[in-house]
């Protein structure tokens, strides 16, 4: 079956899908992305990450590449080509295609708009079972609140993870907080049962699973704590999970090599978990 991309007003074949040597995204990374799941062909939470697309585009003063509906309409066209049930969707807009200089373009530009599908029906169905992270320095920059395609420290962080067997690095502040995974949020429960994640503000990107998770904790009666957790807290803690729209609600169960509470999924994430699911696939959180 064919796989197809969007690019900049045209569904063309993934595998000669290309953009202009001189788009803004490639040389300077001048661009941002989202990424939506998709769960029994519904995207999951599509307002909020369309928002926080949003967002990221007014923060960069980048112009939207299309109307709002007309993207909508490109995801859901790009879903049907690529027959997506299961995966994700991924969403680029770039400043465009100007003469390189590191200042925007005086004369005006289009944005680059380009989009992908990816199958990814496994790692939903195996995640469940928990998994390594490895801490790593925050060598970000102060805007991490945007999702910008400058990902390198992410890259680095991520790969180092990868090379010690763990599948998440979680990101160390110069105070010797946790501020976020490489890709994810990051999360803990304490001895007393307290859930705890840090703060958004320009440090962390504001997650949209996240932010879901937070009205579930709320419907289940949960006690939800939004500040900053050390390092040595969490390799203390009860519990520990990730979030994203990658992996959802993800147990972590050991942090550099040591176990996480007694080793196991704990009963916290694994009922977090559960819900998220539910509600990725009936759109509706806690019944
Ligand atoms: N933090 C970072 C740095 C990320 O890249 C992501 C993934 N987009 C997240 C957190 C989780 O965000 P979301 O739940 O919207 O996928």
């Amino acid at each position: 079956m064919a796989r197809y991309a969007y690019v900049n007003g045209r569904y063309v074949d993934h595998r000669e899908a290309s953009v202009h040597i001189e788009d803004r995204g490639y040389q300077l990374a001048d661009g941002v992305y989202e990424v939506v799941g998709v769960r029994g062909g519904k995207l999951i939470d599509e307002v909020p990450h369309i928002d926080r697309l949003d967002r990221s585009l007014r923060e960069l003063r980048i112009d939207w590449p299309v109307s709002r509906n007309t993207l909508g309409f490109i995801i859901r066209e790009l879903m049907r080509r690529n027959r997506l049930h299961d995966g994700l969707v991924y969403m680029q807009v770039t400043r465009g295609v100007a003469r390189r200089d590191h200042a925007f373009p005086t004369t005006p530009v289009k944005p680059a708009l380009v989009l992908t599908t990816k199958n990814t029906k496994h790692i939903v169905a195996d995640a469940g079972a928990g998994v390594a992270v490895k801490s790593q320095p925050d060598i970000r920059w102060g805007r991490c609140d945007i999702k910008t395609v400058a990902l390198l420290p992410n890259v680095l962080a991520k790969q180092a993870a990868r090379e010690s067997g763990a599948y998440e690095a979680w990101l160390v502040d110069s105070k010797g907080c946790v501020t976020e995974g490489a890709s994810t949020n990051a999360w803990i429960v304490t001895g007393e049962g307290e859930l705890v994640t840090r703060q958004t503000d320009s440090g962390i990107l504001a997650g949209i699973t996240r932010l879901k998770l937070k009205s579930i904790c709320d419907s289940l009666q949960l006690k939800l704590v939004e500040r900053p957790f050390t390092l040595a807290e969490a390799k203390k803690a009860k519990e520990a999970f990730i979030t994203s729209a990658t992996s959802f609600v993800t147990p972590v169960v050991k942090i550099d090599g040591d176990a996480v509470g007694d080793g196991k999924v704990g009963n916290t994430a694994r009922r977090l978990r559960e819900e998220y699911v539910r509600f990725s696939e009936t759109g509706e959180a806690v019944t």
